[in-house]
């Protein structure tokens, strides 16, 4: 049997319209919609396109979007003052710091200056020992993205194998405790892991964030496996042009497993859902004064 295309980018526009439900909601009650404000330092053109979308894709479910793009030559201090002001700014509900930052800057110092509250990358030392404690917290976008496309596929993920592929803080090691609160066993697998075939081969579900493109071959993926793929790496073709690849080899992998998520289309259009769902969360806690985080 074919496997099932996990559609990223359909259930990212769910994701996006039950959002701007709870926008319009919230405008309602509060008189004003949620606000993000992004910031970017320097011209790394990467960044500038993900700063973009997450621009577009805010306004788009109708919140407030705060630009602050900052030249390369930007210091540290400047930096954690615009941070400062913006943990102080009422009408800014989460703020976002697009990674990577330039040299001389110390990005964990940056990170741990944004209020946890307003942490919707979910990278806070905070933010992250409350994942790790199974504490209500904000969860980085990209494995909570995955979570939800896993959901449509399993309707219990308790007991199931879970491997993952890559061990960063903003990917796979959240990832691994989203899919253990859920009852999975899980493997964190990285490039020091011996004999990665045989444990691939014995997940029930594999999340791949390495960064190497087509990393995982069909014949390491378990029959009938669930298959995310959260690599993006841009690889050249024969005729001069290049095209977007995920650590998995699609084609391969695409008569193994039971479900996969394609590249693109797969987690990245969850990422952004989720990061504006963070948002909402996160003016929603911040307006209760009974609820902390
Ligand atoms: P990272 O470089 O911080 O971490 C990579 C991890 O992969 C490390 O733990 C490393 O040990 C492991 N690894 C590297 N080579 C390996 C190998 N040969 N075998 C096994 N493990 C190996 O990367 P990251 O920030 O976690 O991102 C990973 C990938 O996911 C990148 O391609 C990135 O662009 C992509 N990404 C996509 C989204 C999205 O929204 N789709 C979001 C975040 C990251």
């Amino acid at each position: 049997m074919p496997a099932l295309l996990i559609d990223g980018k359909a259930e990212a526009k769910r994701v996006c319209e039950q959002v701007a439900q709870g926008v319009k909601a919230f405008a309602e009650q509060h008189g004003n919609a949620p606000g993000l404000g992004v910031i970017l330092v320097g011209s790394d053109a990467a960044s500038d396109v993900y700063v973009r979308n997450k621009v577009r894709e805010t306004q788009s479910v109708g919140m407030h979007s705060f630009e602050y793009r900052l030249p390369t030559q930007t210091s540290e201090s400047e930096l954690l003052t615009l941070i400062e002001s913006l943990n102080a700014d009422n009408k800014i509900h989460g703020i976002l710091v697009q990674l990577p930052l330039p040299p001389g800057i110390d990005v964990n110092r940056v990170i741990e200056s944004i209020k946890p509250e307003k942490d919707v990358d979910g990278f806070t030392i905070t933010n992250t020992g409350r994942l790790a404690a199974g504490l209500n917290g904000l969860v980085p976008c990209t494995p909570a993205g995955v979570m939800i496309l896993l959901k449509q596929v399993h309707s219990e993920l308790a007991g199931l194998n879970a491997v993952v592929v890559g061990a960063s803080n903003i990917v796979g090691k959240p990832m691994a405790r989203l899919l253990l609160s859920e009852g999975c066993t899980v493997t964190i697998a990285h490039k020091k892991t011996v004999d990665l075939k045989s444990l691939c081969k014995q997940a029930d579900i594999l999340v791949v964030a390495t960064g190497v493109a087509q990393l995982i071959k069909g014949d390491w993926i378990k029959p009938g496996a669930t298959i995310i793929d959260v690599g993006i790496s841009r690889v050249d073709q024969d005729d001069g042009s290049t095209r977007l690849v995920g650590d998995v080899h699609f084609e391969s992998a695409w008569e193994y497993a039971g479900a996969i998520t394609p590249v693109p289309g797969g987690v990245g259009p969850m990422t952004i859902a989720c990061l504006l769902a963070n948002t909402l969360i996160a003016a929603e806690r911040l307006a209760s004064s009974s609820v902390q985080v």
